[in-house]
């Protein structure tokens, strides 16, 4: 069963705000003056994931003085559930241009077991880039099943559902305009 099979309330199912809107636009400013920093006037390539990544990703990419192009993949996790990941992924959008010899950066929502990432991670290696670096908006270090070296985080957040700021349930809450808790009674036993 998904959320939209019942009664959605954007007010009432949000049990907690973990990252408000304001703390977001400040992160994604100090962010942005961090990656402007080290790539300076550098040719910078951001490739997103879709759909989760879309707010913050249009966010960051204005907050980066440097010169940046931006790609968008989108990818589908099989065989989990709507609150748990399986790592089995396939690619629904690949990248529209080569990044070759670029500069590539990965502008992430979430990252919770590592195991999207990782497969991704391989994927763009693949194309041989000049440089890969990760940048994620929340990071759950409590779920990581595989190491991964991640170079910009924004807020690292205990072993919880997240949704808003692009993240979902069952495709609603992106536009949630802060990060919060889903009450554990909108999903609980409906997986
Ligand atoms: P991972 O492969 O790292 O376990 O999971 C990555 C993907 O799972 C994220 O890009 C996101 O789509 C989804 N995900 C992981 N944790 C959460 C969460 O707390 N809330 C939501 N809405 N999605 C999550």
């Amino acid at each position: 069963m998904t959320a939209s099979a019942g009664r959605i309330d954007l007010v009432a199912d949000i049990g907690e705000v973990l990252v408000s809107e304001e703390q977001i636009a400040a992160k994604v400013t100090e962010l942005g003056a961090r990656i402007g920093a080290d790539y300076g006037d550098r040719r910078l390539t951001l490739v997103s994931v879709l759909k989760g990544s879309l707010p913050f990703m249009a966010d960051l990419m204005r907050a980066i003085p440097s010169p940046v192009r931006i790609d968008l993949m989108e990818v589908s996790s099989y065989g989990g559930t709507s609150t748990e990941s399986s790592g089995l992924v396939r690619i629904l959008k690949d990248l529209s241009a080569t990044i070759e010899g670029e500069d590539v950066l990965i502008v992430e929502d979430i990252i919770d077991t590592g195991l999207t990432l990782n497969y991704l991670i391989r994927y763009l290696r693949g194309k041989n880039p000049k440089s890969l670096r990760i940048c994620t908006l929340l990071d759950k270090p409590a779920r990581r099943l595989v190491d991964i070296p991640v170079d910009y985080v924004g807020f690292t957040i205990p072993d919880q559902f997240v949704v808003g700021y692009g993240l979902d349930y069952g495709e609603y809450y992106r536009n949630l305009r802060f990060v919060g808790v889903l009450r554990p009674e909108v999903y609980t036993g409906l997986d």
